[in-house]
């Protein structure tokens, strides 16, 4: 049978998980082109990458299994490969955490060896090459890269967050000066502790930065700046419930419901955390039933709660912050900033209006470092393929221009309100239709349900 010819754009955990299960069936043989920009992140993708030795998981060891059917499967390869890996494991039981370097190890081999233990059946072939554009042609999809032309029966969109934007947090004013401002995603050079830091942003992002200062030995002064000044709750072990929520017309009521459960949760002796456990598989019906407004006003006023209370961190990770707020090593500052300049003594003077005030404050810091979190507005991507995609139609943004919009299969819809056949999303990129996809867990239901909607038995061309 000839082979059906596959592109997976993206080689993080959403495109790595894909090839794994295409690979992995039987029915339909496969050639793989698996395309990646950036070489550190192979087999890793933006989070796991092998720089990340200090910064944990932020979910524990049971439940980040790559395979749904198996959830020991993390566990047991950890205690395979334990000899390996000792120097920098925190702890290997199933509520432990470990580095995300260490899952990115668990990725790139459980690949290699899928990839060893198919040959014959499929090929597979890693294309080290930024893919600028997709065009759809009478076999398939023309895909344009920086390495070359080639045509494929079927495509995935695996490319991920778009990186923060340097000058998102900038006044206009400020945007065009030369200012001392690192990008938390780009890794940390070493600070020396007579420098002043102020960190914009104050979710994981930011927490991955105090964890890398601290291994650092950075012991300065610190300001973590942002809207609401939330900073992400810890994670909890609690006693599991099944209080669910059902489908909600508007915010308020989604929010009324959720603080019911939750008293009724304490009330049984487990805790609010377990109902965002269970809520998962609910959340794009929840997400898809609110109209545009309802969508926006939850943007508006919730987003920030939601965020710290369903994206949690390690208690450890927690600790370290609220001991640095505890000593006044860390300020936290709530509000936004209004102009920033060079000052004297290669300074930078920031102003903000703190929140819910008319005030002007003024400081001097030595660094700033960009913690605001990935682009959600796909419109302002700057990315070439991305771009390409929407301004021809064949792709078009959800709600809010956050994502593309997609069918129940991840193909994308394109501008005539029709399916794109053969071109599909994973990921983050469909954030606008189901609002939780960023994580393992749907990430790892969309990478399994892939093969069936893609290759019905007896596709091969
Ligand atoms: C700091 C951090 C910590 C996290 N911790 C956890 C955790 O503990 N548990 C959890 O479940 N989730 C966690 N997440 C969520 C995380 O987003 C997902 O688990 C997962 O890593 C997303 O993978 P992805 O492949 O979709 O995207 P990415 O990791 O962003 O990978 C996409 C890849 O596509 C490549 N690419 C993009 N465009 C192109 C192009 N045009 N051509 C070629 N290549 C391209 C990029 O270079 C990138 O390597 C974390 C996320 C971050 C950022």
């Amino acid at each position: 049978m000839a082979l059906t010819k596959i592109a997976i754009i993206g080689s993080g955990l959403s495109g790595t998980l894909t090839a794994i299960n295409l690979l992995r069936q039987q029915h339909t043989p496969v050639s793989i082109d698996l395309y990646e920009q950036e070489p550190a992140q192979l087999n890793r993708g933006a989070a796991y990458r092998e720089n990340n030795v200090h910064q944990p998981l932020n979910v524990p060891i049971s439940r980040m299994s790559l395979f749904s059917q198996e959830p020991n499967h993390f566990y047991q390869w950890l205690h395979e490969n334990e000899n390996r890996l000792k120097a920098c494991i925190y702890g290997a039981e199933m509520e432990d955490y470990v580095p995300r370097k260490i899952f990115g190890d668990y990725l790139t081999d459980i690949f290699q060896k899928t990839v060893a233990a198919c040959s014959g059946n499929h090929e597979l072939e890693v294309i080290v090459a930024k893919v600028l554009s997709i065009t759809p042609s009478n076999e398939g999809y023309i895909l344009a890269s920086t390495s070359k032309i080639t045509t494929y029966h079927q495509v995935i969109l695996a490319s991920g967050n778009v990186p923060p934007q340097r000058a998102i947090f900038l006044p206009p004013n400020s945007r065009n000066l030369e200012l001392p401002i690192i990008h938390s995603w780009e890794g940390l050079p070493k600070i020396d502790s007579s420098k002043q830091v102020l960190i914009v942003g104050s979710g994981l992002s930011m927490v991955d930065t105090i964890i890398e200062l601290d291994k650092q030995g950075y012991h300065g002064t610190i300001r973590v700046l942002s809207r609401h000044g939330l900073i992400p709750l810890p994670e909890i072990p609690e006693p599991h419930n099944h209080l669910t929520l059902g489908p909600k017309e508007s915010t308020y009521e989604l929010l009324k419901a959720f603080r019911e459960l939750a008293k009724e949760a304490e009330a049984q002796g487990s805790g609010w955390r377990t109902i965002f456990h269970n809520i998962r598989p609910e959340i794009p019906t929840l997400w898809q039933t609110l109209s545009d407004d309802e969508k926006q006003c939850f943007m508006r006023h919730l987003q920030p709660f939601w965020e710290i209370h369903r994206h949690r961190v390690p208690a450890f990770s927690h600790q370290l912050v609220q001991n640095l707020i505890e000593t006044g090593s860390l300020q936290l500052l709530k509000g936004r900033i209004t102009n920033i300049i060079n000052g004297n003594d290669e300074k930078t003077i920031v102003n903000y209006r703190p929140r819910h005030t008319q005030a002007s404050v003024t400081f001097e810091t030595d660094l700033i470092i960009n913690c605001t979190g990935p682009v959600t507005d796909l419109t302002r991507s700057g990315d070439p393929m991305l771009e390409q995609l929407l301004q021809s139609g064949y792709a078009t943004t959800g709600t809010l221009q956050m994502g593309l919009n997609t069918n129940v299969n991840g193909e994308l819809i394109n501008s005539n309100g029709n399916t794109q056949r053969g071109l599909f999303a994973i990921g983050s990129l469909r954030k606008g239709n189901l609002w939780e996809t960023t994580a393992l867990r749907e990430i790892r239901q969309q990478a399994e349900a892939l093969p069936m909607a893609m290759l019905p038995v007896g596709i091969g061309v």
